[in-house]
């Protein structure tokens, strides 16, 4: 099992479902099996019945069609197997989820692809309002745990002790600041409006001038008049189509953060 996998199947026991892994199927007569499902998940609240198959491939794409269009179909064929006894539903929801995608491929042999990237901020979205001291992921489910500290520590900016001191080139200790990473669970696109001025920038959520609609950390423009932050915008589009609707002299996509 990779890491994908097991990240998949933590986020989906984390969303309720009843979860199994790398489950062999179709045992075959002389031995051995069929093949084998990825991340199989029954939610009994919703009925929801999920397949996903995750890969670490770059592959052709019509190398891909033809290997998860095989992964797929033994899904549908063999998926009652997984939970006998079960009353399932008569279809079963397929997804492919893929760590090197070209972006522009959305689905293969039918199933919807879902890139590493997408799962993550889908994932930080589920977990926002939660932090490891309140709503903590049990440590049962150490990758989902690890992005839930992660997106903490980024909010977080603190800049202090480490295990592993910097070095310079020349394998003397670096004593040079440490810059803090943009927080990461802040996502999506604003606008900035300064209506007196006529002037509006698009940005990306985490940009330092940004910071979700905040604005530049200590700073209290006056001076330009009433300025506002328009936003999130799910994407860039949305957000340069509201910046144009408000038809500002100088309008543009931020210098700084290039979204
Ligand atoms: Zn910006």
């Amino acid at each position: 099992m990779n890491h994908l996998e097991q990240l998949v199947g933590e986020w989906l026991q984390y969303k309720g479902y009843f979860v199994r892994l790398s489950v062999p199927v179709g045992k075959r007569d002389r031995g051995g099996y069929s093949g084998e499902l990825d991340v199989v998940g029954y939610n009994f609240r919703s009925g929801h019945l999920l397949h996903v198959e995750c890969s670490l491939d770059s592959n052709s794409m019509e190398r891909r069609e033809q290997r998860f269009a095989l992964k797929l179909q033994r899904g549908r064929e063999f998926i009652a197997e997984v939970f006998p006894g079960m009353d399932l539903p008569e279809t079963v929801d397929q997804k492919i989820v893929l760590q090197y995608p070209n972006t522009s491929i959305r689905e293969i042999a039918g199933a919807p692809v879902i890139p590493v990237r997408e799962l993550i901020h889908e994932i930080l979205e589920g977990l926002k309002g939660t932090t490891p001291s309140s709503g903590a992921v049990p440590s049962t489910w150490p990758l989902l745990r690890t992005i839930q500290l992660t997106a903490d520590a980024f909010c977080s900016g603190a800049v202090g002790q480490r295990i592993v001191p910097i070095t310079a080139p020349d394998g003397t200790l670096d004593t040079a600041e440490i810059v803090a990473v943009p927080c990461v669970t802040q996502s999506g696109y604003y606008v900035f409006v300064a209506r007196p001025l006529g002037y509006a920038r698009v940005h990306l959520a985490n940009c330092k001038h940004c910071r979700g609609g905040l604005g530049q950390e200590g700073q209290h423009k006056t001076g330009s008049g009433a300025t506002e932050w328009l936003g999130p915008f799910a994407s860039k589009q949305d957000a340069i189509a509201q910046m144009n609707a408000l038809k500002p002299k100088n309008g543009n996509l931020c210098g700084h953060c290039r979204p």
